[in-house]
């Protein structure tokens, strides 16, 4: 059984055809649209509150504060008004005890504690000249002094109002009953205020949403970014959505269950959660590997777009599918065969260790699919190096880093095709498209800006133009993919959420 063929052969299975991927467009669309009209739906396409996308001359000096995992991060961020930006930044641990803390109020004193300290030691005249004001002034704030302040807050939550929502349910570790249910940005602002900082939460901030609005900021297109995309350890995207078509808010506000919300401009980026779109799976491809994954995984069933695309998951496809290329048919096929034994023990010898991460869960991360993807060493020795390092392959041949090879780029290119499919559906339902150019398509007129973030879309060899390639598929874009401008968007959760601090300072 030659390795060549039998790796091929599994390549393959990740081919995401053509005809395909119209396909998903087709129902991505239509799962976008059913999103906008009721809750419960496959994509939540949740209203963000936040109306307008900036042009790059927004001006002043706002806060931003990220709370995600392990670490908290504060930040100001200085908007020049000329697409640029200083930001200064820091970041401290969270204490393990206070993520399952007794009560709210413990996590978020440390958190406004943290706030505190930022102020004192970056703007330290400005905290002390607020702080003798309050005090010789009676305990009253001054408007000019007070920072307006984005709240990145990465959990899930119910968001009601630009500073508004509440928190659902905890995850990553953190676990405080006391919390569930609660509005996360009053908790803030009610410690906060006991510190007599001169803060006010102005925005609870999706951290996609961050990304849409610093790619916007930073590379503004005569209409604005439209879309802002995550491909790192999950996938999700915000766009901008006309107002009269998200229906389900309208219903909402009727029904007295939110509150006012700012209709000037029409407009409103609507946050999509595409990793779950196609749930129950339907139309998404869906090999051996995808199943046992999705089988052995902590949530089977839900996220199958997200399984697909993300950081979180590809390493881990890739692990399967060489993992049944080494079993099959009870080890016929020559890969990873310590070279040294004789014809007849040759099926039966590996030169893999007993505890190499190939036998184990999430043994594989993502980075390796870029390692040997992009691999144009002589003799596939980088990739070589990588499954020792990794997998503690010692000695792999030559035809074994071509079979990872090929298998790897099969899953990264799949993935990015699935990712195009996403993109095209929010630029085709855009209807930007339809607006004839002025120029050849490439001119800043006839630009549609899609901003993008992620260790995935940014390290993996060649991501953008396998995108690029499936938008030319795409029946609704063809030739006008030129016209779609993918950039990279950095620090959402940063100059992004100060951006919709600034946007919210407006409304509230
Ligand atoms: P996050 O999404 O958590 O903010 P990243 O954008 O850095 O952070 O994404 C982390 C994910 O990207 C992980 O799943 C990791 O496996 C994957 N990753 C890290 N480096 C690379 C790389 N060079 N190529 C492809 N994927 C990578």
């Amino acid at each position: 059984m030659a390795l060549a063929d039998e790796a091929r052969r599994v390549a393959a299975e990740f081919e995401y055809s053509a005809e395909d991927v119209n396909k998903g467009v087709r129902e991505f669309l239509r799962e976008m649209d059913e999103g906008l009209v009721k809750d419960g739906t496959s994509m939540s396409q949740i209203p963000t509150y936040v109306t307008a996308v900036p042009n790059g001359t927004e001006k002043g000096l706002y806060m931003a504060v990220d709370l995600g995992g392990t670490n908290f991060r504060v930040c100001s961020v200085q908007l020049h008004g000329n697409t640029t930006f200083s930001i200064k930044t820091s970041k401290v641990p969270i204490p393990r005890e206070l993520m399952t803390a007794e009560t709210a109020k413990e996590l978020f004193a440390f958190l406004a504690k943290q706030i505190e300290s930022f102020l004192k030691q970056h703007h330290e005249d400005h905290y002390f000249g607020h702080l003798e004001r309050v005090e010789t002034g009676g305990g009253t704030v001054r408007e000019e002094d007070i920072f307006d302040l984005g709240f990145t807050f990465s959990f899930p939550v119910h968001q009601i109002g630009i500073n508004r929502g509440t928190l659902i349910r905890w995850t990553k570790g953190f676990n405080i009953a006391d919390a569930i249910g609660k509005d996360v940005c009053k908790l803030l602002q009610d410690e906060i205020d006991e510190l007599k900082l001169p803060v006010r939460v102005a925005a609870l901030v999706n951290d996609t949403v961050g990304t849409l609005m610093a790619r916007s900021y930073t590379s503004p297109g005569k209409t604005g970014t439209l879309l802002g995309a995550i491909f790192g350890t999950g996938t999700n995207g915000a766009y901008v959505e006309k107002l009269d078509r998200i229906t389900k808010l309208k219903k909402a506000a009727e029904k007295g269950e939110i509150g006012e919300y700012d209709q000037s401009t029409g407009e409103m980026i609507v946050n999509t959660e595409w990793g779950s779109f196609d749930n129950p799976l339907s139309i998404l491809p869906n090999t051996p590997y995808d199943e046992s994954l999705d089988k052995e995984s902590v949530n089977p069933g839900i996220q199958m777009f997200e399984k697909r695309v993300s950081g979180m998951f590809l390493g881990e496809i890739v692990r399967r599918a060489l993992l049944a290329l080494l079993e099959k048919d009870g080890g016929k096929v020559p890969l990873f065969r310590d070279e040294n034994s004789n014809m007849n023990d040759m099926h039966t010898t590996t030169n893999i260790h007993d505890n190499s991460n190939l036998f184990k869960q999430w043994g594989l991360d993502t980075s390796f699919l870029s390692t040997a993807a992009g691999d144009a060493s002589q003799g596939l020795k980088i990739t070589r190096q990588a499954l020792n390092r990794e997998l503690g392959i010692s000695a792999a041949s030559i035809e074994d880093a071509e079979a990872v090879k090929l298998i790897s780029a099969a899953v990264g290119k799949r993935a990015a095709r699935l990712a195009a499919v996403a993109i095209a559906a929010i630029v085709i339902r855009s209807g930007r498209l339809e607006i004839a150019t002025v120029g050849d398509g490439t001119s800043e007129e006839d630009v549609i800006d899609v901003g993008v973030d992620g260790s995935l879309v940014e390290f993996y060899p060649g991501f953008e133009d396998l995108m690029r390639e499936a938008l030319r598929e795409i029946d609704g874009i063809k030739e006008q993919e030129k016209r779609v401008r993918i950039g990279i968007a950095k620090d959402g959760s940063g100059v992004g959420a100060s951006l919709i601090a600034l946007v919210a300072a407006k409304q509230i």
